[in-house]
């Protein structure tokens, strides 16, 4: 079957790659900038210190109220705040929460209506054109959202997305330097949030001969460096091998996409304000375990990318084995790995089951269809 792939056009990735942002500033030809980030970067010195690398003929303005998982409230306010500011290029820095709310801030700054219409459940409109250029540029290793073309909104009781090309970055710059300053909890949720969009894109029935090398790529450098990474934050070499899985997991899911690890998250992100990275890494080894026998030797192949020798082994027994391992590495990097730990109760499960089942397109690309039985199945064992 033909396969289309698309990527983000330019991409600077690696150590002094936010050195290119002025050139690239310049190059998309606006004088008028608008910066989206969140609160704690500001203070941290770190937007400061990016933005001091710009000529003084920019006129830039600044949005920093990005709350982490940000919600529709927030997504309509910047929208709103863009079309005022008359701004021609929008340049988020941050994890994936700023770049999201860049994104979209970019495309409906050259629309009419909410940011509520274009959601992917609930919405009823389409995107007419691509809004203003921007460039993102990611201070976590994790949601690859500086090259995907999606948006991720909070609603009341589970996520919704806009999808579109038209939310692809114009240039995504990726310097793992912008990585040293994260605490070890948001250093493990979000590189095995980045693991788990690499696992996924490998087992999507939508994977192909290159959605599997970005994933299998992305596999082997987050699996040898998000241990370092989280016990000792200054190793830059598992600074630089995180985000170049983080960045290769995103190609790969962009274009195979993520899914019943994603679907069953997005209501606990939703509901229970639990970071994305998390509630992925808690769902990763029970939605593992529970389809692994439909994708035996993809697991086996994941199993090895992880640094561990099949050879010996069935694909039966080394599609356990990786689940183990998954679960394994989610614990050493002190993720809890069960729903309770989150407080979530038992007699939430349903409705985090009826949720879940909403989110169709993520579903559909499970090599094992999940039913709403199933769904149930694997958030009770996740509970247990
Ligand atoms: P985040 O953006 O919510 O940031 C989490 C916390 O980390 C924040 O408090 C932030 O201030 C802090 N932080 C960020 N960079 C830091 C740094 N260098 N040093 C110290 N602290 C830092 O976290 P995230 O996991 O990157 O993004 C989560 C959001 O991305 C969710 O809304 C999720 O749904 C979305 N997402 C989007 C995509 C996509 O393709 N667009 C993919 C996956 C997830």
């Amino acid at each position: 079957m033909a396969e289309k792939i698309s990527f983000v056009s330019k991409n600077h990735i690696g150590w002094g790659s936010i050195q290119r942002l002025n050139e690239e500033a310049k190059a998309l030809g606006a004088k008028k900038i608008l910066v989206v980030t969140d609160p704690f970067l500001l203070e941290l010195g770190m937007i400061g210190r990016i933005l001091d690398q710009l000529d003084p003929t920019f006129e830039i303005s600044l949005y920093s109220k990005v709350s982490p998982e940000p919600s529709l409230a927030i997504a309509e306010e910047l929208v709103a705040y863009t079309r005022e500011n008359n701004s021609e290029l929008i340049i988020g820095i941050g994890g994936g929460s700023a770049l999201d709310l860049a994104k979209i801030a970019a495309v409906l700054a050259t629309h009419d209506g909410q940011v509520k219409d274009f959601l992917n459940l609930t919405g009823t409109r389409q995107l007419e054109n691509k809004g203003l250029p921007k460039i993102l540029i990611p201070t976590t290793s994790g949601t690859g959202s500086e090259i995907t073309n999606i948006g991720v909104l909070a609603l009341d009781t589970t996520k919704d997305v806009i999808t579109h090309d038209y939310l692809l970055a114009d240039v995504a710059i990726v310097d793992p330097e912008l990585t040293l300053s994260l605490p070890p909890k948001i250093t493990a949720s979000t590189g095995v949030d980045a693991l788990t969009h690499a696992i996924e894109a490998y087992v999507s029935v939508n994977a192909s001969p290159t959605t599997d090398a970005l994933a299998i790529k992305a596999i082997q450098l987050i699996s040898k460096s998000i241990r370092k990474a989280v016990w000792t934050g200054d190793d830059t070499q598992a600074r630089t091998d995180l985000s170049y899985g983080s960045y290769l997991a995103g190609l790969a899911f962009y274009n195979a996409g993520v899914a019943g690890v994603h679907a069953l998250a997005y209501p606990l992100g939703g509901k229970f304000h639990i970071a994305h990275g998390e509630s992925n890494a808690v769902l990763l080894p029970y939605v593992m375990g529970y389809i692994r026998s439909s994708c035996k030797k993809r697991m086996t192949d994941i199993y090895a990318a992880m640094g561990f020798n099949p050879i010996q082994l069935s694909e039966e027994e080394a599609s356990i084995k990786c689940v183990e391992e998954l679960g394994r590495l989610v614990k050493d990097v002190e993720i809890p790995l069960t729903l309770k730990e989150f407080n979530i109760e038992e007699i939430h499960l349903e409705e985090l089951t009826r949720d879940a089942v909403k989110q169709k397109r993520l579903l559909s690309r499970s090599p094992m269809p999940l039913l709403e039985k199933d769904i149930y199945l694997i958030y009770e064992a996740a509970y247990k």
